[in-house]
């Protein structure tokens, strides 16, 4: 199968990645990685995807020698991963390395394209500092609404109020693992771990607390190990808090400890996209959903009349994210969550009929929902 994506080579390399080169230290706050998607949109490297979209989101990766401290069983970043940090990939798309300084003059050049900014910070000793520098780089230049990833270990009260402070509109927080004892399966108790769910929640509740209703979001992987009576309890959980649960599905990163492990059916992974859509925007009452011993989703009690409506609409199935200033999509991140020569498992745009008809299929509506 062709690829979507298909980058070349820079437009310019002398100003971006062999530069980069000839510098001894490219790390954060001078240089920062971006995602493939971001810098075609910036124009900073050519290619095309194979299904043209309008895409504004820019995603910005703090850049480290050492890269992140720490050691996540299914990230491309993690430390005990083998190969040097430079060749390491985060959520499966390369992330070039740019001069922050000529970054913020693309997104300045080009602003009136894009819908939301965002950088991801990770777990290192200096990622506050340098994301206060690059948020004012940002903030001073573009008025486009930013986000941050935060990385909770480098974060306490303050220095969340002072993200505020400088004009930053959302904070996201990668939880990704929806229980306990996933996290601490799969983040904490690791060669180089230690991340703490307790820490997490802390800079959940706290940026809620600081930013208000709809400002914070989570990020909820599929695939870790969970069920999905724990995915589903935990959308029902930020719904009532008014934080966002944004959607993501497990991708092995070869030679990540998870590299081996497979993909969450997509089957499982339709349903819980459509069910999640249904309690978010139809105010599906939790018992309407039937669980196994296991925990296995195995029933919905909605008409099929009206889960076909919903299905119709689309929206159920495209890439969750923060919104642009208009409440439209705002970071779609294509390829995060499935390869290039996959089949989507997020679309950055809104499924056309033979992209329905496809997942309609997947769903296997018999025997899940009334007839
Ligand atoms: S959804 Fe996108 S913009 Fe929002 S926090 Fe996550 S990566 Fe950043």
């Amino acid at each position: 199968m062709a690829s979507h994506y298909q980058p070349v080579k820079l437009l310019d390399s002398k100003m971006v990645l062999d530069r980069a080169a000839r510098v001894e230290k490219q790390v954060s706050p001078d240089y920062v990685r971006i995602s493939g998607a971001s810098a075609l949109a910036l124009r900073l490297m050519p290619g095309r995807f194979a299904r043209p979209f309008d895409f504004g989101g820019i995603n910005i990766l703090l850049n480290y020698e050492q890269g992140c401290f720490s050691d996540c069983a299914y990230c491309g970043l993690a430390r005990t991963r083998p190969g040097a940090y430079e060749e390491k990939s985060f959520i499966r798309v390369e992330w070039p390395l740019v001069e922050t300084d000529l970054l913020v003059e693309r997104m300045a050049r080009y602003e009136d394209k894009l819908t939301r900014l965002c950088i991801s910070m990770v777990t290192h000793g200096h990622a506050y500092r340098d994301t206060v520098d690059i948020t004012r780089r940002i903030v001073s230049r573009v008025k486009t609404p930013l986000s941050i990833l935060v990385a909770p270990p480098t974060l306490n009260y303050q220095r969340l109020k002072t993200f505020k402070e400088l004009g930053v509109d959302m904070i996201g927080v990668g939880l990704d693992a929806v229980t306990e004892s996933v996290f601490e399966q799969r983040r904490t108790n690791v060669p180089q771990g230690g991340l703490k769910w307790k820490n997490y929640w802390d800079v959940i509740h706290w940026s809620r607390e600081i930013f208000g209703p709809w400002k914070v979001n989570c990020h909820t992987l599929v695939g870790l190990g969970e069920s999905d009576l724990d995915l589903i309890d935990m959308f029902y959980y930020l719904k009532e808090r008014e934080i966002f649960a944004y959607l993501f599905c497990f991708n092995p990163e070869p030679d990540s400890r998870m590299g081996n492990e497979p993909k969450p059916h997509l089957t499982r992974w339709r349903r819980i996209q459509l069910v999640k859509w249904l309690i978010e925007e139809r105010d599906l009452p939790r018992e309407k959903l039937e669980f196994d011993a296991e925990g296995n989703l195995v029933y919905l009690k909605w008409p099929r009349q009206k889960v076909q409506e919903a299905i119709a609409l689309g929206v159920a199935f495209m890439t969750n994210g923060c919104p642009g200033e208009h409440g439209e999509p705002g970071c779609t991140r294509p390829y995060g969550s499935y390869r290039p020569s996959e089949p989507y498992r997020d679309y950055p745009f809104l499924p056309d009929p033979e992209d329905l008809r496809q997942i309609t299929e997947q769903l296997q509506l018999d025997g899940f929902v009334d007839n």
